[in-house]
């Protein structure tokens, strides 16, 4: 990223330090990493020729030592209730990524990230997973989505989610990076709190990012009380069984003193029984918790359907009443969601839309 070691940064993933950095290694003064970030972050300006307030032959410097990574659009598509619309993105490599800008009626809005083209999970009910992991994102390429996503909102972005394509926390730089820059008040201005980082379950990153003591919202993606089950759902759970990754939730609240959000998938007589439901609830008892159940949005091709609204409502009862916070992602939020890497999937598959274009 060095100016110095003669690789081009990409300035769109750089922290004002580092972009004053910039500034200074290209004679002039650190004042002007401030104005860079402005132009990148608040203006999302794509060229160096677009920042009309600094020198040209700084700008001509800027042209010839650095870059800003560039995303095109491929396609954009709105829900069915105009809840979301859900962008396929190409990077310069030509790798494709989804991102979502997620609308909710009390006027949020919301962007969904990718952290990596594909992913090398495998969750069996996830479209992403189905896909297969091609690499990681840059912090500006993640950026970039944030940007993509602002520019066609009506109103002012003020959450991000990195629940897209991807882990990320096998990512775990680059999303930390660019979760900063989100949050910088140079940055995106989406408040630190407004961000919400979903993990599968990686427990040394998950200690790692308690020690970093950002005040964000981790969520991670539990989807069943048993190791035998969730061994099934979620390949990695052989690798950072149950015990392990409730100690790293723990360890999280202790360290952060942030209430930690378990995301459960509720798949059609797979794990959605009552008695999964007090499983679950002894599992995660005495953890500062809320758990997130998330009716199933079905994949192509994969063998699971999502249960009957009564008996989602049923589980999130059992389990209200052992005492757990417990919401359910509405309907709508499931198919905004729930539905990243089914575009790109479809994409490839040139299967048809229920989205309209
Ligand atoms: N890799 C991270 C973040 C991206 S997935 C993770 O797994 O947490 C974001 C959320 O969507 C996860 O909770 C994931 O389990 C869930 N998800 C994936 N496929 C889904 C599907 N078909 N229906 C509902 N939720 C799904
Ligand atoms: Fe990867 Fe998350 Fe999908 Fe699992 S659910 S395959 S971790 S994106």
């Amino acid at each position: 990223m060095s100016i110095a070691s003669g690789v081009a940064p990409d300035l769109r993933g750089l922290l004002l330090p580092e972009l004053e950095e910039v500034a200074e290694r290209l004679g002039e003064p650190r004042y002007r990493g401030r104005q860079l970030a402005r132009w990148l972050y608040a203006r999302g300006a794509t060229t160096a020729d677009e920042m009309t307030d600094l020198p040209h032959g700084f700008r001509a410097r800027l042209r010839r030592d650095a870059r800003i990574s560039a995303l095109a659009l491929r396609r954009a598509e709105t829900s069915p209730g105009g809840a979301a619309t859900k962008f396929l993105v190409a990077c310069e490599d030509g790798q494709t990524v989804e991102c979502v800008l997620m609308r909710f009626d009390d006027g949020r809005r919301s962007a969904c990230l990718s952290t990596q083209a594909g992913c090398a999970m495998g969750c069996a009910f996830c479209a992403t997973g189905r896909g297969g992991f091609a690499r990681n994102l840059s912090a500006g390429e993640i950026i970039g989505q944030a940007l993509l996503i602002r520019a066609h909102a009506d109103r002012r972005v003020s959450h991000a989610v990195f629940m897209g394509m991807g882990e990320p926390l096998a990512n775990y730089d680059a999303t930390v990076r660019a979760a900063r820059i989100l949050a910088a008040p140079h940055g995106c201005g989406i408040g630190m709190r407004h961000l919400t980082i979903s993990t599968v379950g990686l427990v040394p990153q998950i200690h790692r990012l308690a020690r970093e003591r950002l005040q964000l919202v981790l969520a991670v993606s539990l989807h069943a009380p048993t190791d035998a089950l969730r061994e099934r759902l979620v390949p990695v759970n052989h690798r950072y069984p149950l015990a392990d990754l409730l100690a790293a939730c723990r360890a999280y609240v202790a360290e952060t003193h942030r209430r930690i959000t378990l995301e459960y998938v509720l798949i059609d007589g797979v794990n959605d029984g009552d008695a999964e439901a007090r499983q679950l609830a002894r599992l995660v008892r005495g953890l500062n918790c809320h758990v997130n159940l998330i009716p199933l949005n079905p994949v192509p091709g994969v063998p699971f359907a999502r249960p009957p609204v009564e008996r989602v409502r049923a589980f999130a009862r059992v389990v209200r009443g052992q005492g757990i916070p417990v919401t359910v992602r509405i309907e709508r939020g499931v198919e905004i969601q729930a539905a990243c890497g089914q575009l790109r999937l479809r994409d490839g598959q040139g299967r048809p839309s229920r989205w309209t274009r």
